[in-house]
């Protein structure tokens, strides 16, 4: 959104007669926003022009100044939340006359670093603030939390779910003006995100959680410090035109010269990082060796060529679900798809300039919708090959295909279980429920195929628990249904799996 002006405060009337005086270029501070990430806290200055700023701290107790040299304030700054941020308070005042002081109070010490903006199409001049918490709470790592119910010591396919813009990076707007590009795709990614987490076999992790922003370099980054199978960056589309409509989907690509298509996307997508990029070509830079580039590009033909097929698989789940505005996964050189060692995808879901989408894309039913197809989509990919040691492998090498269902209104348990032909007792056990009571929105985990299997023959190196977790039963059940006194199985040898 373009931020507006507010009308002068009666304090800075006598101020506004002192600027008269000075240099034409006077820089207003139109509005000042913040944001609370993770790791820090950003404020957004919004200036009508360049300004000579100057940042310090203070101690006893902690404050940040900042002086901004001839400038006044027209933000009463009563719009600010400082919930979780470590501001107490944010106070201004002139100095020597022309310049605005902004004082920040904090109630514990931090780490800040400031940068200014050039305007682009979204926003004019604007001095940001960070202020890093001293404590590093960024990238935690992903604790192995989730019972391991299933195939033992076999690791989870870990999907890194990017939600495009975020803080003070709206992305693209809505017809109306009010819908926002960022808060739609932090609802699509926050739904896919709990479809893959309630589903056996998979780990996704959020590169953002709320409305903050993350430098598009940074996000990539975030998946591999989480030793990510798979990145998938969610976003909302718009054109000059309201009935452009249908979602496509982008695939990781080393090739610069692209389409023109897809050159207006990268164009837009990567200007996004001049909102928050600072430093960030340090990182490229640091790259720029040949041993390491030839080691990238080998990467990266592999990651194209899968970036490709999870693409294509995660279209053909969408299509039904949406339009197709392109029926093949294009390539793109996207910033945030600029990742040589992880596949990467890059979904426009839809366009918010298009009135009728918009609104679907803004309503939680249809983005449910879309975040089942996607998980869905992923799901199909990596069960076509599965990586080594995952339970998805396992699960694949005997004949088991994973699943989940949303309940819907009307459902009742007993109906789900038949419509996917699986037993109530089987479906209660799988999800753990103790009555046939479910609520709409719940996600059940269906059994796979394979656990429908009345047979299993036994594979080198399985062990009697190793199979029973797979068919989600115990290992007293498994002896029972087999007549075993001990846990000695033979290669080949032809279990009955008990139905619950
Ligand atoms: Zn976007």
């Amino acid at each position: 959104m373009m931020s507006m002006m507010k009308p002068s405060k009666p304090f800075f009337a006598a101020v506004a007669i002192a600027t008269l005086c000075s240099p034409v270029e006077a820089a207003e501070i139109q509005e000042v926003r913040m944001w609370r990430a993770p790791d820090h806290t950003r404020l957004v200055f919004d200036l009508s022009g360049q300004a000579d700023y100057n940042l310090f701290t203070l101690e006893n107790p902690y404050r940040v100044v900042i002086d901004i040299a001839d400038s006044q304030l027209q933000d009463d700054l009563s719009g600010l939340d400082f919930t979780a941020s470590p501001i107490e308070e944010v106070r201004s005042g002139i100095r020597e006359g022309d310049d605005v002081r902004i004082v920040l109070d904090l109630t514990t010490e931090v780490r800040p670093t400031s940068f200014s903006l050039a305007p682009n199409a979204e926003f004019g001049d604007r001095l940001v603030v960070d202020l890093f918490d001293l404590e590093a709470q960024s990238a935690p790592v992903p604790a192995i939390s989730r019972p391991q119910l299933d195939g033992g010591s076999r690791r989870d396919i870990v999907v890194a779910i990017s939600a495009g813009h975020g803080g003070e990076d709206p992305g693209s707007i809505g017809y109306d003006g009010r819908i926002k590009e960022k808060n739609v795709t932090l609802a699509i990614s926050r739904a896919l995100y709990n479809r893959l987490d309630a589903t056996p076999g998979y780990q996704p992790v959020l590169i953002r959680e709320g409305d903050y922003y993350v430098n598009l370099k940074r996000r990539p980054q975030i998946a591999r410090d989480h030793r990510a199978d798979l990145f998938v960056a969610v976003h909302a589309d718009w054109y000059r035109s309201s009935r452009a409509n249908g979602v496509t989907v982008y695939a990781l690509s080393g090739d610069r010269a692209d389409r023109e298509n897809a050159a207006r996307i990268a164009e837009k997508e990567n200007s996004s990082d001049l909102l928050g990029g600072v430093g960030g070509d340090l990182e490229l830079a640091s790259l720029d060796d040949d041993v390491a580039l030839t080691l990238v590009s080998l990467q990266m033909a592999w990651s194209m060529e899968q970036s490709l097929l999870a693409g294509t698989e995660i279209l053909a789940s969408l299509d039904g679900v949406t339009r197709l505005r392109r029926d093949k996964v294009q390539q793109a050189s996207l910033q945030v798809l600029n990742s040589p060692d992880i596949p990467s995808i890059l979904i426009e879901t839809g366009y918010l300039t298009n009135p009728a989408e918009a609104r679907r894309l803004n309503s939680a039913s249809f983005q449910e919708r879309l975040a089942a197809a996607i998980a869905q989509g992923v799901m199909s990919y990596f069960y076509s090959a599965p990586p080594d040691g995952t339970l998805v492998a396992w699960q694949k090498s005997n004949g088991i295909v994973p699943g989940s269902y949303t309940v819907r209104r009307f459902d009742n348990l007993s109906e789900i279980a038949e419509r996917f032909a699986v037993s109530l007792a089987e479906l209660k056990a799988v999800n753990g429920l103790r009555s046939d009571t479910i609520r709409i929105g719940q996600l059940l985990t269906i059994p796979g195929v394979g656990a429908r299997d009345s047979e299993h023959t036994t594979r080198p190196g399985e062990t009697l628990s190793e199979i029973a977790a797979l068919y989600r039963i115990s290992v007293s059940q498994l002896r029972r249904a087999n007549n075993l006194s001990g846990d000695h199985i033979l290669v080949g040898q032809v279990l009955k799996i008990p139905s619950l």
